[in-house]
């Protein structure tokens, strides 16, 4: 993982005065010791390559976000409180999922969902390219499993909507089913298949983003601590003091810090509403073989990975920001994959692991600029969906940064949760 700052970009890191000043004006004392280059103007008359983006927060958004930024020839750096792709990214299960995820309606987050998936496969081309490194995209499609007669009537309800925006689905009954699966118990009633989902290697996507920001000369700097002052600096941009890399000027700051994402309202007056949901995760080693799709039901999933292990997953339980797994938690997972998969039955988990979903009040992600402080822009709260989000949200990032609009109606912005907002959940 990244250490201290490197890369070929011109550095903006402040002067060591600046590190040392209280939070209250420390833009002011950057701008008077005058060691660090302060933009002259945040517009948009600037060419790309003269803006300094910052980005806080090295997961799968952040770096993401970094990588596109950087293509479209801003001048970028990630500033990571901790290592890259340590927290709910390098948790993830990998599945790119836009059908199973979206049950109810062909909605903005449906849509949003399917033109990143749709995204995906140039994306890791590109990414696999540039790198030399795989991520391990699985076209394996999905089956999502009834186990009682009465799952049948959403699953139905499915197949009459996603049948209109994809090809293959269909609702199998029992045997059909376990002619596609056949370690799948007989409890099993039947399923809705999705041929056209699929998965990746979470901690190997992550892992590649780093590398394709680092060679396209993003400026990563890992274990800068939190934020510990955070500036608009009149007309021209953004200060941010770190707790352990010192301060930092850019023009446009993106926040990408994941379930930490509220610690903006410390700092500005912007209530940023994202808190954590924490993830229990399992996996069984040399047990993913024998199972050929990603299975869902509706108490927990399961899919195969390409170094033999199963991953089951997850639980969604408020814990505040703690990430240890509990014997509940692993063991209701551990108790549905015997039912689920006799030959699970007497089985252990190999390991269990826990992430933070970044959640927002009604489950959509937060992407867009902030009214208040426009050089901020957010790119959080994707809860259970950002692997799958990544691509589309770099794109909209890219395109904000761009001065253009985000495709969407800003359905995704945070005006939805401020009082005068509309939101598709009455909320506001
Ligand atoms: C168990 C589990 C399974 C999941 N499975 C899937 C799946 O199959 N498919 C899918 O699409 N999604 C899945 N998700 C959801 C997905 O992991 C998240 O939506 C996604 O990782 C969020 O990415 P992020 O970059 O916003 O957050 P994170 O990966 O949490 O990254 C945020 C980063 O910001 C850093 N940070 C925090 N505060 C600051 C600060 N002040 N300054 C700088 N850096 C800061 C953190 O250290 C962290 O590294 C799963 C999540 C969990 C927990």
């Amino acid at each position: 993982m990244s250490g201290a700052p490197e890369g070929n970009v011109e550095a903006r890191p402040a002067t060591e005065v600046a590190m040392s000043a209280q939070s209250a004006g420390f833009a002011e004392s950057l701008r008077a010791a005058g060691g660090a280059k302060l933009a002259r103007s945040a517009g948009f008359a600037k060419s790309a390559q003269s803006i300094e983006v910052l980005i806080l927060g090295g997961g799968i958004i952040g770096l993401s976000s970094a990588w596109e930024a950087a293509k479209r020839g801003f001048r970028v750096t990630v500033l990571e409180a901790e290592e890259f792709g340590g927290q709910a990214s390098g948790a993830a299960a990998g599945m790119l999922a836009p059908f199973s995820e979206n049950t109810e309606s062909p909605d903005a987050f449906f849509r949003l969902c399917a033109d990143s998936h749709a995204r995906y496969p140039d994306w890791v081309r590109e990414l696999e390219e540039l790198t030399g490194r795989s991520v391990e995209l699985r076209g394996s499609g999905s089956l999502n499993v009834a186990f009682h007669e009465a799952d049948f009537l959403s699953l139905r309800a499915r197949l009459e909507w996603q049948s209109r925006y994809g090809t293959g689905f269909e609702l199998l009954g029992a045997s059909e089913l376990r002619r596609l699966e056949p370690e799948l118990s007989e409890q099993a009633l039947g399923a809705l298949y999705c041929p056209g989902e699929s998965h990746v290697f979470a901690p190997k996507l992550v892992g590649a983003l780093e590398e394709a920001c680092r060679r396209a000369g993003v400026r990563l700097v890992a274990h800068a601590g939190r934020v510990a002052g955070l500036e608009r600096v009149a007309g021209t941009g953004v200060a941010v003091r770190t707790a352990g890399a010192g301060s930092w000027l850019a023009d446009r700051v993106v926040v990408c810090a994941g379930a930490w994402s509220g610690f903006v309202r410390e700092w500005l007056p912007v209530d940023v509403p994202v808190h954590p949901i924490r993830g229990q995760i399992c996996a069984y080693d040399g047990k993913g073989g024998r199972i050929r799709h990603m299975i869902f039901s509706s108490q927990a999933y399961w899919v195969g990975k390409k170094d033999g292990s199963l991953v089951c997953g997850a639980s969604e339980d408020v814990a505040g920001f703690e990430r240890s797994v509990t014997e509940q938690g692993i063991g209701r997972l551990t108790r549905w994959s015997g039912r689920a998969m006799p030959y699970l039955r007497d089985v252990s988990p190999s390991r269990g692991w826990a992430g933070l979903r970044p959640a927002t009040l009604d489950g959509w992600p937060l992407i867009g600029s902030v009214p208040e402080a426009p050089e901020l822009i957010l790119a959080c709260g994707h809860y259970r969906n950002g692997i799958l989000l990544s691509p589309a949200t770099a794109a909209i990032v890219g395109d904000l940064l761009q001065g253009k609009n985000d495709g969407y109606g800003n359905v995704f912005g945070i005006e939805r949760f401020s009082p005068a907002g509309t939101t598709r959940r009455g909320l506001g």
